[in-house]
């Protein structure tokens, strides 16, 4: 029943973005003539699609998060499932506010599923500098990427979401205490830190003192690495968690590296509040 319920609030959650993005898209429409839902880069990157779909799927996140909903194929579905319905009330809205030349709305006029053949196929598009061409058949394959981008969008949400620690017997999602940023010149600087830390005992004194150290690098170029440890804690059990984050330098900039992401559950009733340099008493 809890369950049910945490579900439920969750799913209002994002049906109540999908039905803001719908209606951004419309407020964008009519006050600067822009459809942003049908944004592209060269044709086939509908960027507007994956913005819209982000927000439309952002409810889910903060809902699952405030109401503890477990990521699963359920929610991925639901959310799938509301991104294209958000979709559809997208180009229905486009519908509803069409009007002639003369101000008769074309709502009167034409049936839904004519207007979208029409909008779909009639539109014309541009690549580069070349003139305008009516989209024909190919306005199918346009709106097919643009449904694709929303659910990117939604997509990238979900994956946000599925990748937040929960607390394994609570089911409940950790709440973030501190953050601890260590940068070091290279790779085997880096391994002194990154290869000992989880091998010592966590309620040690050894342990705590290598996360209090503080380490940092000095130019960041090529081959850099940064570690960020995040400390989270279950808000019922209390129990913590460490969280580590790892970017390296690529010469331009820094880049996550996702295989090393790695997660540690501490003891119960270990607090290392004070080696992430927070005060003693945070819980
Ligand atoms: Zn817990």
């Amino acid at each position: 029943m809890k369950n049910l319920l945490a579900g439920l609030a969750a799913a209002a959650c994002g049906v109540a973005t999908s039905v803001l993005a719908a209606l951004i898209n419309v407020g964008i429409a009519y006050l600067f003539d822009f459809n942003l839902f049908k944004l592209s880069f060269w044709v086939i990157v509908p960027v507007g699609a994956i913005l819209l779909g982000l927000v439309a799927a952002s409810g889910y996140h903060f809902g699952s998060i405030r109401f503890n909903r477990k990521p699963g194929k359920v929610l991925l579905v639901q959310m799938l499932v509301i991104a294209g319905l958000a979709m559809l009330l997208i180009y229905w809205l486009g519908y509803r506010m069409m009007r002639f030349g003369d101000g008769g709305y074309v709502a009167d006029i034409l049936p839904f599923g004519q207007f979208l053949h029409i909008s779909l196929t009639k539109a014309s598009y541009a690549v580069g500098r070349s003139s305008a061409q009516e989209a024909g058949g190919f306005g199918y394959f346009l709106a097919a990427i643009q449904f694709g981008g929303f659910l990117i969008g939604a997509g990238v949400v979900y994956i946000m979401l599925a990748s937040k620690a929960m607390c394994a017997s609570c089911e409940l999602y950790l709440d973030e205490l501190a953050s601890k940023r260590k940068g070091y010149a290279d790779a085997s600087a880096a391994s002194a830190y990154f290869d000992t830390l989880f091998t010592l005992p966590a309620d040690g004194h050894a342990f705590a003192e290598m996360i209090r150290a503080e380490a940092s690098v000095q130019k960041a170029e090529h081959g850099a690495l940064r570690i960020d440890a995040h400390l989270l804690a279950c808000p019922r059990c209390q129990v913590q968690t460490i969280d580590e984050r790892v970017q390296g330098h690529n010469g331009k900039g820094w880049k996550l590296l996702q295989e090393l992401d790695r997660r540690l559950v501490l003891p119960k009733g270990l607090n290392l509040m004070v080696a992430f340099g927070g005060g003693a008493a945070a819980r």
